[in-house]
């Protein structure tokens, strides 16, 4: 027999337990359904040295902000992966896990919720499965040809594993300035951008993001984080900027069987290609829901969908809500979507 339940979560990261926060604190009945065997969402597959943009106080979920660090004034990734842990534990929060969502069709006026674990249905259904499952690279010619190494963000563990090689690093994002900044102390590396990066002013940290996207989801500002610029510089950046290896170069023509070939027919023999090239968000399970739909943004009102009223979307990026892919930003959202729902339920 399917369970029956007022909203499901889908989705166990930090965006789905600030829904579970609020949908607690509401009194709605629900269950949030995670793929992973763990706690932690994303957080728990970055590589060794990342860290948050910001200090621990500036990266709360709702109810319990994150603990300092000890030793540590941006918290690291295991960090984070603590504190998510700790904080479903805390708000006891109704956490399936593992349990993959393959698939959420229309049932009569509800929504039927499919895994192998068995089926849900609910009056309303929060999607929140990040974009991590979902790497993107472009279509490059010659990608087939390649015979280095190619990997994307979501591999990368480490810069020891490319000492001594030639690296072309692919993106003009964090993630690609942050690799650069660590891989060029062991390796060769040349930075390829689609367009010129943007670096933000070097005083310019997480905690001034914040507040940036605190005033504008406030509705009192009408500057967002993205006009500040793409980078962050946080300290292994800047000094990659003094070490005078922060030189982006435009996107090659094609990969060729040892490296890269430029616009002018020049070639560049590489041993590896690292794509730092971004994500999609992880919609399928919502296909039969969404009819038309090919890849990328559902459009929202909101997080509520515009096409399937009783689909909600939570921290895929903006387009979901300011800054609603960061801590803080990932409970605003959800604030707004459960007061959305308990309306509609007339409570
Ligand atoms: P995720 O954390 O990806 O969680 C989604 C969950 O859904 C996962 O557990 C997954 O297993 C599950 N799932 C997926 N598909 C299914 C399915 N079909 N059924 C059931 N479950 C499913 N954020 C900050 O706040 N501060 C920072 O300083 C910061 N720095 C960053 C730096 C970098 C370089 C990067 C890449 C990101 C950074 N972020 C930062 C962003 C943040 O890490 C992510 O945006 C965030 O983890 C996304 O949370 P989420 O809950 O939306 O998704």
């Amino acid at each position: 027999m399917p369970e029956s339940c007022d909203v499901v979560v889908i989705g166990g990261g930090q965006a789905g337990l600030a829904a579970g926060y609020y949908l607690r604190r509401a009194g709605l009945s629900h269950v949030i359904l995670d793929a992973a065997s763990d706690a932690g969402g994303a957080w728990q597959h970055y590589w060794h040295s990342m860290r948050l943009f910001s200090p621990a106080e500036y990266s709360p979920l709702p109810g319990w902000g994150m603990p300092r660090q000890e030793g540590e004034e941006f918290p690291t990734a295991g960090h984070v992966v603590d504190y998510l842990r700790a904080y479903e534990k805390r708000y006891d929060l109704p956490v399936r896990r593992p349990v993959r969502v393959r698939v959420v069709r229309p049932a009569g006026e509800r929504l039927a919720v499919e895994a192998e674990a068995g089926t849900w249905v609910a009056g309303y259904v929060i999607s929140a499965t990040g974009t991590w499952e979902r790497p993107y690279v472009p279509d490059v010619p010659g990608r087939e040809e390649f015979a280095g190494r190619q990997l994307h963000t979501v591999h990368y563990t480490s810069p020891e594993e490319f000492r001594g090689q030639r690296v072309v690093i692919v993106g003009g994002g964090n993630s690609a300035a942050q690799i650069l900044a660590e891989v060029s102390r062991v390796a060769e590396t040349t930075w390829v951008t689609l367009r010129p990066p943007r670096f933000m002013p070097e005083d310019v940290d997480g905690r001034v993001l914040l507040g940036v996207a605190t005033r504008k989801a406030a509705g009192g500002a009408a500057a967002s984080v993205s006009d500040l610029g793409d980078i962050v510089m946080v300290p292994t950046v800047r000094d990659a900027r003094h070490r005078g290896v922060l030189h982006a170069r435009p996107m090659f023509a094609r990969l060729t069987a040892y490296g890269v070939r430029w616009p002018d027919g020049t070639e560049q023999p590489c041993d590896a290609v690292i794509w730092c090239t971004g994500f999609r968000p992880n919609l399928a399970h919502l296909a039969p829901l969404l009819p038309g739909w090919q890849e990328g943004e559902v459009a929202t009102e909101g997080t509520r969908s515009v096409d399937e009223p009783r689909l909600y979307l939570l921290g895929y990026g903006d387009w979901t809500g300011p800054a609603s892919a960061t801590l803080v930003g990932a409970g605003r959202t959800a604030k707004a979507t459960v007061a959305d729902i308990t309306a509609r339920l007339g409570g």
